[in-house]
């Protein structure tokens, strides 16, 4: 499966599959495509040694998302209330958009 099929997009809801944070639901705040990761918001939480600057001015340690693989998350479903396989459709005016395989509910609006 290539990274171009996965239909992943920023602001998506994610549910992470395996590692430290399995389980967690979070929205996808940047789409990595050249590196195949995404970074999900709360998710694989790394603490980073920060200089002191103009938004921090005490320096210290701030937390923030690292990227995770794609492959580790799966796009929720909002009726489903569950992760889900993705599915294609195409609209009348030949619009494509993205729905849930299980229940058919559109994840485009
Ligand atoms: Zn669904």
């Amino acid at each position: 499966m290539k990274f171009e099929k996965v239909v992943i997009k920023k602001d998506d809801k994610v549910k992470v599959l395996t590692g430290r944070d399995r389980g967690k639901i979070g929205k996808v705040l940047k789409v990595l495509r050249k590196k195949d990761r995404l970074l999900v918001e709360k998710v694989n939480m790394v603490k980073r040694h920060t200089r002191p600057n103009a938004k921090n001015r005490q320096g210290g340690i701030v937390e923030s998302e690292a990227p995770i693989p794609w492959s580790n998350v799966m796009l929720m479903c909002n009726k489903c209330m569950a992760s889900t396989r993705v599915s294609h459709k195409t609209l009348e005016d030949g619009k494509k958009i993205r729905a849930c395989a299980k229940c058919g509910e559109t994840i485009d609006s």
